[in-house]
């Protein structure tokens, strides 16, 4: 459960750069997918926020994920996961064309197509909950079927299940298109790390990037894995923590696979030019993004399991990212309890990619002060922590 320490009331003082002139500013803190596509949204409510990126904008979690828009189980996740997941797919494809035809950068969404790799839910009560909570279309099917479908998949199961509408974006291209239609009329500030909030009497009234101060009366953290120590300096404690995740690129060729494979929590994700991801480990080593030797024989031996043709091709690349990761796997999107205007959205652990289009319209619809489309509550900043991770 998140703590409110002692109110930190930090006053504009006479000289300092914050007057009421600029008081109505709203910042986000924070250039990953969810920072930017909450600026993004905002912009198309003609709200120019200034987003403070400590380093570069679109270059940690979300530009390392591997870009599946959909949680890996579905029924492994809380309803609320679904909620937003299904209300992000629904989105995902008009603001995908809508960047495209604003920056000329195409974000590559695509509905490949995924296939879950002997999954635990095939019993009937499990098809019910899975028509229950998923709801988009599904479908299992037996062994001699997965080779017509996908010929170099090889599966020691004797079922597999097909989730046919399951999209894909290229996310460094998604973001380089967010940052594209943000960043026009100087929307964004990299290199700003914010050290710090201005609080006058239970209200936000302006943001400390070092030795500036900038004013604000709303803003929106969106530090990812480093949200917690930032939201320390507002008197709060969420529990938000990096968790290292490891992905290898393969050279195959073109059509080699088609759709999206995912065998416990290890993936193959095929790209339009053919190359394929290979994700990825679940690592609690705090801020450490090197990548090891063991991760790359772990990832390779999972994907030459899954499709055995991968042994021929070269490993071209291998990355780290650290995904905000909480304990009960619903990310916090909310306000602080005790300073009113500044607002959190962050700790989307595996699913911030997926997850992006529905959280930012819930934390703006919340910072707007409009009825949110979904039921704030369950990721409110003050809920009780109790859920056993799916991870
Ligand atoms: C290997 C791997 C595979 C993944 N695959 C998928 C997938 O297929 N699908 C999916 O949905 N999700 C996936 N994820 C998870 C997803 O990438 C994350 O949930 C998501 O990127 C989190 O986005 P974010 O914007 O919160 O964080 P980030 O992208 O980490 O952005 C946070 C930003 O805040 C900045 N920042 C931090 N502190 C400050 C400060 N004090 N001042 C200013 N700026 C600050 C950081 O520099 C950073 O740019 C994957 C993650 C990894 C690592």
């Amino acid at each position: 459960m998140p703590r409110v320490k002692g109110a930190i009331a930090v006053n504009c003082h006479i000289g300092d750069p914050c007057t009421p002139m600029s008081a109505d500013n709203v910042v986000i803190i924070g250039g990953g997918v969810i920072g930017l596509m909450c600026a993004f949204l905002l912009k198309q409510e003609k709200i120019a926020a200034l987003l403070l990126e400590s380093e570069e904008v679109g270059r940690e979690s979300s530009w390392a994920g591997a870009g599946i828009l959909a949680p890996l189980y579905p029924l492994r996740y809380p309803q609320n996961i679904g909620d937003l997941a299904r209300q992000s797919a629904d989105l995902y494809r008009p603001i995908t064309k809508q960047l495209f035809d604003l920056t000329g950068i195409d974000p590559e969404y695509h509905e490949s197509g995924a296939i879950i790799l002997d999954p635990d839910d095939k019993d009937q009560e499990s098809e019910d909950n899975l028509r229950d909570k998923w709801r988009r279309p599904f479908q299992f099917f037996d062994k001699s079927e997965l080779h017509q479908l996908e010929p170099s998949i090889k599966s020691a199961g004797p079922t597999a299940l097909l989730l046919p509408d399951v999209a894909q974006v290229r996310n460094p291209r998604l973001l380089k298109a967010l940052r594209a239609a943000v960043g026009t009329g100087g929307g964004i500030r990299e290199q700003a790390r914010v050290t710090g909030f201005e609080i006058s009497e239970g209200r936000l009234v302006g943001i400390r990037a070092g030795e500036e101060s900038i004013p604000a009366s709303r803003c929106i953290v969106a530090a990812g894995a480093w949200s917690t120590q930032l939201l320390e300096a507002a008197g709060l404690s969420i529990a938000v923590r990096p968790v290292r995740g490891q992905i290898l690129l393969v050279g195959a060729p073109p059509r080699a696979l088609q759709r999206i494979v995912i065998n416990e929590y290890r993936y193959l994700v095929p790209r339009r030019d053919g190359k394929i991801l290979v994700g990825s480990t679940m690592e609690e080593v705090g801020f450490d993004k090197s990548t090891t030797k063991q991760a790359r024989l772990d990832l390779l031996g999972a994907a030459i399991a899954m499709m055995p043709s991968l042994a021929d091709y070269p490993i071209e690349a291998q990355w780290a990212g650290l995904r905000p990761g909480v304990p009960d796997n619903l990310p916090f999107i909310g306000e602080h309890p005790e300073v009113k205007g500044l607002f959190v959205c962050t700790g989307h652990y595996r699913n911030g990619l997926a997850l992006a289009p529905a959280s930012a319209q819930l934390v703006v619809d919340l910072l707007l002060g409009r009825p949110p489309r979904l039921d704030p509550k369950p990721f409110s900043l003050d809920r009780p922590l109790g859920l056993k991770s799916a991870n």
